[in-house]
């Protein structure tokens, strides 16, 4: 998009724009008040549709991250106490503050982080969901009355919430993997401090806000907004006033912070990156694979940890599946995401830009073909043409790291076993996409495939209800689901001498 039209939009939105800006809260929320950082202290966050700060937030230090963890553990036994129905009330009532809300957190999604309208109210929908399943999740806490199987002794099965929890979410879904994390926090009883990415703190900002208007008590939800990650989350780590750490992000950071838990042996829950194969073979419905693939890989720019990474289509279809794709993705538009008709908005910022730009060039250098894309436009901020490629060698760097952008690889595969084993030469475990219509085969390679999730003829896996996560070093534990409670709570047996 060039820069007339992009300041064209901004002038466009001016007004609403500035609006939601002004009345997000700026402050870090410590013990249920809005306070300023250690001396002032502030961070930019940019606009990645033009590179241009949008406002200042508190930029939280050490210190601060220290008292949010002491308001949460200072708040921890009163919560704990709290009925189920009353967690579930406060859920029931932020679920629907954020419907009621959602043109308005849409919009300072798509401002923050660059995502189209239509994804970031998606975003919205689907983070409101979390706390609705939660709600109900509250609800059916349930334990266990057991005789021993000697007799005489009963075992009474009693589950409690963990305690304070740290709380570590990424920049790309910034609503989602909040709620993905506070739903069955708050519904457990337990109490937290979260920090979200300091590229995209308004969403997690205007988050706090929804649930102090919903009856969350005090200290329950801290929020620390922070520059330096590292420096103010380690104390909290290794101080024993935490018992457990739930982060989302890449792999990298994620065994940083195990090693970090280790200290004093906190309970982890880890969804870290993606390297998703996405198999089409030659009995797929093709237009349904390619529909699936656009799901799969445009969802959020393909910056998902859930994003289709490497496509692996029969080499009987491949070439047609990839002018398929190349037409689907060459006619989406690329803009700022608050523009009617864009479907495609910026990277998240410059490094992002820079690396899908490197992978791409890298992918041709070793002989892949461009059906469409191929490179950044021109212009102000971090745009990435969507871009088809063809024949990529296994040995291209996208075959082995995360794209996090707008680029579809397919390399064509001949047999079975040989894409079941190219799916999973890779550390990663978090999803695998799997297209086909013989019903053996879709439950064969299914279950051969290395990952936490398989996507089975659908190109998205996200359901507040399933269990999400990954195997291997995508991650530990699963958010969602019927499961996803149990992260939040111990197990304590308390044996009963009968007489
Ligand atoms: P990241 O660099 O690992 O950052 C994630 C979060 O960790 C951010 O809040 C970041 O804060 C914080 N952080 C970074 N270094 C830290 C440290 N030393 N101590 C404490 N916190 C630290 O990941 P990202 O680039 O933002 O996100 C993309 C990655 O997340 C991808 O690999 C993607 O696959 C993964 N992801 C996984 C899932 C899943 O469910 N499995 C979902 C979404 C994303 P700052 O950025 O402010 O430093």
């Amino acid at each position: 998009m060039s820069s007339q039209t992009a300041q064209q939009a901004q002038q466009r939105n001016g007004g609403r724009e500035a609006a939601v800006l002004d009345a997000v809260p700026k402050q870090l929320l410590i013990g249920g008040q809005w306070i300023d950082a250690e001396g002032g202290a502030t961070l930019e966050v940019l606009d990645p549709s033009t590179g241009r700060v949008l406002c200042e937030v508190a930029d939280g230090s050490p210190a601060d991250g220290v008292a949010a963890l002491d308001a949460a553990v200072a708040a921890q036994a009163d919560f704990a106490k709290t009925s189920p129905r009353e967690r579930a009330d406060i859920l029931t009532r932020a679920f629907e503050l954020l419907h009621e809300r959602i043109d308005d957190l849409a919009l300072l999604m798509t401002l923050e982080m660059g995502k189209p309208i239509a994804e970031a109210k998606g975003e919205i929908t689907y983070a409101a969901e979390f706390f609705r399943h939660f709600a109900s999740e509250a609800t059916r806490i349930s334990g266990g009355y057991q005789t021993a199987p000697a007799g005489g002794a009963r075992f009474l099965i009693a589950r409690q919430p963990v305690g304070p929890c740290l709380l570590i979410t990424p920049w790309n879904f910034p609503m989602a993997m909040g709620t993905r994390k506070l739903g069955p926090a708050i519904a457990a009883g337990c109490t937290s401090v979260i920090k979200p990415a300091h590229q995209t703190p308004l969403s997690m900002l205007a988050l706090g806000q929804i649930l102090i208007e919903a009856g969350l008590p005090e200290g329950v939800v801290n929020i620390v907004t922070a520059e330096r990650s590292g420096a103010v989350m380690e104390p909290l780590i290794r101080s024993g006033k935490a018992r457990k750490l739930s982060f989302t992000g890449s792999t990298k950071v994620g065994k940083i912070l195990l090693e970090q838990c280790a200290d004093k042996v906190l309970r982890t829950s880890m969804e870290l990156g993606g390297n998703a194969p996405f198999i089409v073979f030659e009995d797929a419905d093709l237009e349904e694979a390619v529909a699936g693939a656009l799901a799969a890989k445009m969802r959020n720019m393909g910056e998902a940890c859930t994003a289709a990474n490497r496509i692996y289509v029969h080499e009987s279809i491949a070439e047609e599946f990839g002018r398929r794709l190349g037409e689907e993705m060459g006619g989406m538009t690329v803009g700022r995401g608050t523009e009617e008709g864009v479907r495609v908005g910026p990277l998240i910022d410059q490094a992002a830009q820079d690396k899908v730009t490197e992978l791409v060039t890298d992918a041709v250098g070793l002989g892949a073909t461009v059906v469409t894309g191929g490179s950044a436009p021109e212009g102000e901020g971090y745009f990435f043409t969507p871009t088809v490629l063809t024949g990529v060698s296994p040995q291209a760097r996208m075959g082995t790291e995360e794209i996090f952008g707008p680029v579809a690889a397919i390399t064509p595969f001949s047999t079975e076993e040989e894409v079941v084993a190219a799916a999973n030469d890779t550390p990663f475990g978090l999803v695998s996409y799997v297209f086909t219509n013989d019903l053996r085969r879709a439950l064969r390679v299914s279950e051969a495939l290395e990952s936490g999730m398989v996507g089975l003829n659908q190109g998205v896996v996200s359901n507040p209800a399933a269990p999400f996560g990954g195997v291997k070093e995508s991650g530990l534990g699963r958010e969602g689901g019927d499961t996803g409670i149990d992260e939040f709570l111990e197990t304590k047996y308390i044996g009963i001498a009968l007489a």
